[in-house]
């Protein structure tokens, strides 16, 4: 199968090498025969409504956040289309909370959000940054990463976290949530070396994006010795750090 992703803004949303996890997406799907399309969603871009299976967008630093909102909302309408029709979406960190309502940045300046998730986000004075250990009960497992924001976001009531901080802060460090999951649609602080090191959720993504494609949605198992010890050592690094701050 063909898997057709759609990168908004990789020439503004990619610190912490956001790109990588396209990479191991693409070699996930090659080892299962299959093909990642991956098409840069830039500035002026339309949203190709039903050519892309998934979409992601990276982190990035409050200006360059700036630079990108206004484009995003032009593109809010078909990325709702999308997302309805059934595309997968995988947001991280400064791109995870222009999913969002809004943003209120460091400077006090709101940004728009496209409402793809149930929150809103208002930066804080001290950045949260470290080594993060999450509990996925939904899926049985645990997600391990690294998280550096000045944003705390908030969830509406009924929406879902993507999982329970077990330790690091998480959305806001008060509530024990750590990103949001809504459908296929995943939002989450969590940066860089989130699939090199969660290879569970690079699959879960990839079944997703499948499933929109209409093919067949199983994934044979692959060893993931090397990816199961990068987890671990970053859980470690995680648990080091001590109990949720
Ligand atoms: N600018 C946002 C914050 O600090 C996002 C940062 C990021 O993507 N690392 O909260």
């Amino acid at each position: 199968m063909r898997i057709r992703v759609g990168h908004l803004y990789p020439d503004y949303l990619n610190i912490y090498a956001d790109r990588g996890n396209i990479a191991v997406l693409a070699e996930r799907a090659r080892a299962r025969g299959h093909q990642l399309d991956v098409r840069a969603l830039g500035i002026g871009d339309a949203v190709p409504v039903g050519q892309i299976d998934l979409f992601y967008i990276g982190g990035g630093q409050d200006r360059e956040q700036a630079l990108v909102a206004r484009d995003l909302l032009t593109k809010r309408d078909g990325l709702h289309d999308a997302v309805e029709a059934g595309a997968a979406f995988l947001a991280v960190c400064g791109g995870y909370q222009l999913l969002g309502r809004s943003y209120r940045d460091v400077a006090g300046d709101d940004l728009p959000g496209i409402g793809l998730l149930p929150l809103e986000t208002v930066a804080g004075e001290r950045r949260m940054i470290g080594d993060v250990l999450l509990e996925c009960a939904w899926a049985g497992e645990t997600l391990a990463g690294f998280e550096n924001h000045a944003g705390r976001t908030i969830l509406d009531e009924d929406a879902e976290p993507l999982g329970r901080v077990v330790h690091g802060f998480g959305n806001d460090g008060v509530s024990g949530c750590e990103g949001c999951r809504r459908g296929r649609v995943y939002g989450t602080y969590l940066h860089g070396p989130l699939l090199p090191r969660n290879p569970w959720f690079a699959d879960q993504v990839l079944a997703d994006a499948l499933a929109h494609t209409g093919g067949e949605t199983g994934l044979a198992p692959l060893e993931d010795v090397l990816e199961r010890e990068a987890h671990d050592v970053s859980a470690r690094r995680a648990r080091a750090r001590g109990g949720r701050r």
